[in-house]
Order: C-alpha cells, then structure tokens, then sequence
C-alpha cells in the first residue's frame, strides 16, 4: 500500500504510475490524481493562451471600428456607444454619455480625426455624427 500525495488515500501500488526517479519507482500521486492534474494542468494552459493563441478576429469593418476605439480613452469609447445606441447631436451625445461638452467635443474629434470610427454630416443646422462602419 502506499498513501497518495494529493488525495491522502491509502492504495494498492498497482494505482500508481511508474516513476523511475522515486525510491520506490512510483509516481507520488494516484493515477485518478496524476490524470486530473493533467488535466486541470491543460485547461489552465489553454486558458492562459487564448488571447494571445486564439484565433484571429473575423476581419469587417465593424469590429475594426471598435477594435480602434478600445484602444483609445474610455471617454471616445463612452462617445462611440452612444452614437452607436443613436445619439446623434453633439448635444444628445453630451447627454447621454453625461460627458462635459468639452470631453465629448474631443473624443469626437478623436473619433473623427485620428480614429476615423464615425462620420459626420451638416444638415442644416445641425452637424450629425454617425459610424462610419455601419
Ligand atoms: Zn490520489
């Protein structure tokens, strides 16, 4: 009988497997430990290499779009949802992202200017931003 390191259970030897550095030749754990530790020992290794592993992004416009404004400031992100969810004054974007003008004046400039994630249009009186992947 030998008591296996992990589950402290007493088991016949024939529940080890061989492991030729130990005194004994058997693994320090049971064979049902040895295969769960292997297996948790790969979920975490896929876990922890899914980002940087995993398959790329489906190329479109879109995610593109949205890619670039997550990379930038949480207030251009916060200006590119609203847009996104409607808003569509410099007003109604301020009043939704409940941003100082000033702040969403820039992210739009952000947006515009150096991310080109929307667009914008004067009609009549009033310049409308839209995105510009959609
Ligand atoms: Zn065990």
């Amino acid at each position: 009988m030998k008591r296996c390191a992990n589950c402290e259970e007493k088991k016949d030897r024939e529940e080890f497997g061989k492991d030729s550095l130990r005194a004994d030749g058997l693994n320090i754990y049971c064979k049902i430990c040895t295969r769960e530790k292997t297996a948790q020992h790969r979920a975490n290794l896929k876990a922890m290499g899914r980002p940087l592993n995993g398959p790329p992004a489906v190329a479109g416009r879109k995610s593109n779009a949205i890619a670039r404004v997550r990379r930038f400031g949480p207030q251009a992100q916060k200006v590119y949802e609203a847009i996104r969810a409607g808003a569509r004054t410099h007003r109604e974007i301020a009043m939704m992202t409940k941003l100082a003008s000033d702040d969403v004046g820039e992210a739009i400039a952000d947006l515009l200017l150096w991310q080109k994630a929307i667009g914008t249009k004067l009609e009549g009186e009033a310049r409308r931003y839209f995105i510009r992947a959609a």
